[in-house]
């Protein structure tokens, strides 16, 4: 690398850091993504002279609010609600709300800048964006839940709108919580159906949405295993989380033939030595709201642990962390080498630590990160606003066939970036510079954006 390119993404490094050196998850994301992001400065030194690297870190809007209400006992509660506005240089903000007692603003601007990348790649018009709130679902009533909402959106719905900012789901936020706050939304606004995506077919949401991220996820995987000749029959594949993202991913992997033999919530995993019912793990966490641990009570071959499911000594092939941020660290990616895994896929938002990543590729492992990998969601998110604006909706196996050919595409751009700069294999460089040039080129023809 010249001197001028290293001394360029180390003078952006130190700004992120300087500026906000508390944001240990964002500034995990920036110095992730500037590693890999040399070889292109190397040949479009435009972009240095034009600081497009210093501009991409700094989100275009923050907005902060106080979110109060009022739980069932009748105490006023108060919580923080952000919306991080990040880059819309390729089309609206796009990205979902998470409630989780974690989010901070560190988390929601490390996911809105993934967003911004994992948009772009899709080849969507969409831009980057992301919020949430530090509200901690567990434990409420539907009732707390839905005031909750409701006051989250009073705030929000000044902020976004189908042509500005569309949010939809994320940890915590499922069709129960898109359902309270598209109604509140619609109170605010009007019928604007393309304000929020993820609602229910019944009032003006896509079919396949609900699934769209594990599909995706399934879907992107086979994309992998197809360069290596083979498919998911037979494979055994351990998973994280027993969420959205698990559920659906848990169906399509055992629809093309492989095994799930392990499904994990907050607080400890499930073992399933025949194969988990994903059909169960969704009447428990989706219907009943409970914990995975009723799994093994109601399954006999079943065992539950307390702990993280990527600290099991189980031999299977493929890991799909469906959970969180930083939870497989280097020690249990170690582990997952020494149980046989061939292929690390993320449907979660950067789960994997630069030490795991350094040992996937240590180990020889095919890592699919997470901006390509659970691009999914919001792609089927972007048809859901296409559906909206122009009144129509499409049948099940049309979204799910574009979601495929979606899928296949990012996986492919990813493959043929890394290639076209001399970075064989490296999924995570070309996902990276793929959705990078996309941005740069529009923010460059925009002119000081
Ligand atoms: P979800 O439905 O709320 O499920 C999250 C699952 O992960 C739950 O099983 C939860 O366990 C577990 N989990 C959450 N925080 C955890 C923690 N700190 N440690 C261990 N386990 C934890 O959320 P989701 O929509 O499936 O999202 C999962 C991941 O996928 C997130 O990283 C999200 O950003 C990413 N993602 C989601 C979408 C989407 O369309 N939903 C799209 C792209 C990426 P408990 O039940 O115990 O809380």
């Amino acid at each position: 690398m010249s001197r001028q390119v290293k001394e360029y993404l180390k003078h952006v490094y130190q700004i992120v850091q300087k500026r906000d050196p508390d944001q240990h998850e964002f500034i995990e994301t920036v110095t992730d993504f500037l590693q890999t992001i040399g070889p292109v400065l190397e040949r479009h030194p435009e972009y240095i002279k034009t600081n497009l690297l210093g501009r991409l870190v700094e989100p275009e809007r923050i907005i902060q609010f106080r979110v109060p209400w009022v739980d069932d006992a009748g105490h006023y509660q108060v919580n923080r609600g952000f919306r991080v506005q990040f880059n819309s240089a390729i089309g609206p903000y796009k990205g979902g709300l998470r409630f989780h007692p974690s989010v901070n603003l560190s988390i929601v601007k490390f996911l809105g800048f993934e967003q911004i990348l994992k948009n772009a790649l899709t080849g969507l018009p969409i831009g980057g964006g992301k919020g949430g709130s530090d509200f901690d679902s567990k434990g409420k009533s539907d009732n707390e839940i839905m005031h909750f909402c409701q006051s989250f959106m009073t705030e929000l719905s000044r902020y976004i709108g189908p042509a500005s900012d569309v949010p939809a789901g994320d940890i915590g936020v499922g069709s129960r919580e898109i359902g309270y706050l598209y109604g509140q939304y619609k109170r605010l606004r009007g019928a604007e159906r393309g304000g929020l995506t993820g609602k229910s077919t019944s009032y003006g949401g896509s079919l396949v949405r609900i699934e769209a991220t594990g599909f995706g996820l399934a879907y992107y995987t086979n994309e992998i295993l197809k360069t290596l000749d083979t498919t998911f029959k037979g494979k055994r594949v351990v998973l994280s989380g027993a969420g959205n993202v698990a559920i659906y991913t848990m169906q399509k992997v055992v629809e093309l033939g492989g095994k799930v033999l392990a499904c994990s919530d907050s607080s400890g995993y499930i073992i399933d030595r025949n194969g988990i019912d994903y059909k169960l793990v969704q009447q428990i966490k989706e219907v009943e709201r409970g914990r995975i641990k009723e799994y093994a009570a109601r399954v006999a071959t079943a065992v539950y642990y307390s702990g993280s499911v990527w600290e099991a000594e189980l031999g299977y092939d493929i890991a799909l962390p469906c959970a969180t941020q930083n939870e497989i660290d280097g020690e249990k990616a170690q582990l997952l080498a020494d149980n046989g895994v061939k292929i690390v896929a993320e449907g979660a938002n950067m789960p994997s630590t630069a030490k795991a990543i350094a040992t996937y590729r240590k180990q020889g492992i095919i890592y699919g990160p997470g901006k390509a990998a659970n691009a999914g969601g919001v792609a089927v998110s972007a048809l859901e606003m296409s559906q909206n604006s122009t009144q129509v909706s499409w049948s099940f196996e049309e979204v799910d066939r574009q979601l495929q050919n979606i899928m296949h595409n990012v996986f492919e751009k990813s493959v043929m970036t890394a290639k076209e700069y001399g970075l064989d294999n490296d999924l995570l460089a070309g996902t990276n510079i793929a959705g990078f040039i996309r941005v740069a080129d529009a923010m460059t023809a925009q002119g000081l954006v």
